[in-house]
């Protein structure tokens, strides 16, 4: 189980398997046109419960790729001493929850921690229930992905920290 880490609270209690790091980028979704991997896949069963792992604003949209999805947008800044994350300093940031088969509330203020939805498959989870978790952070004018295993020492790292993707869709 991983550790909390910095200001990110790990979203699945009692699944810690990622089976898609960040940056990913197959042969198969580079030939369809398809951007390299924009967060991270945790493997969860159908239905596991999804806790807040930031605090903030919290919106509800969906798309074809991504189904339900969840995304809050977070506080000013973190406190962290991983350098990747330091180097971008105070920035503003949100995350995205994707596939989703369940939301609990939509458009309320939530605290780290609180129950908010269930993992499912909606959109293009093609490889069975699962969570894309996403993170965008606000650097030099301009919105990146960012790797959130970054916040994590137990988490496997992407191919590199930050993406600066404009193509869609997204590969979710
Ligand atoms: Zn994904």
């Amino acid at each position: 189980m991983p550790d909390p880490g910095g200001q990110m609270l790990w979203p699945t209690p009692g699944h810690s398997q990622v089976s898609s790091v960040f940056a990913d980028w197959p042969p198969w979704r580079k030939e369809m046109g398809l951007s390299p991997h924009s967060g991270i896949d945790i493997r969860a069963p159908q239905g596991a419960p999804i806790r807040a792992p930031i605090s903030g604003l919290l919106t509800f949209s969906e798309t074809d790729w991504g189904g339900l999805t969840l995304s809050i947008y977070g506080e000013k800044k973190w406190d962290t001493e991983n350098p990747a994350l330091a180097a971008i300093g105070q920035t503003f940031y949100f995350i995205q929850l994707l596939h989703l088969s369940l939301l609990l509330g939509v458009e309320r203020d939530v605290r780290i921690g609180e129950a908010i939805g269930a993992v499912g498959s909606t959109g293009t989870a093609s490889t069975g229930p699962h969570l894309h978790l996403t993170l965008q952070t606000f650097h030099r004018g301009g919105w990146i992905f960012t790797d959130p295993a970054l916040f994590w020492d137990t988490v496997p790292l992407g191919r590199h920290a930050f993406l600066d993707l404009d193509r869609q869709p997204l590969y979710a």
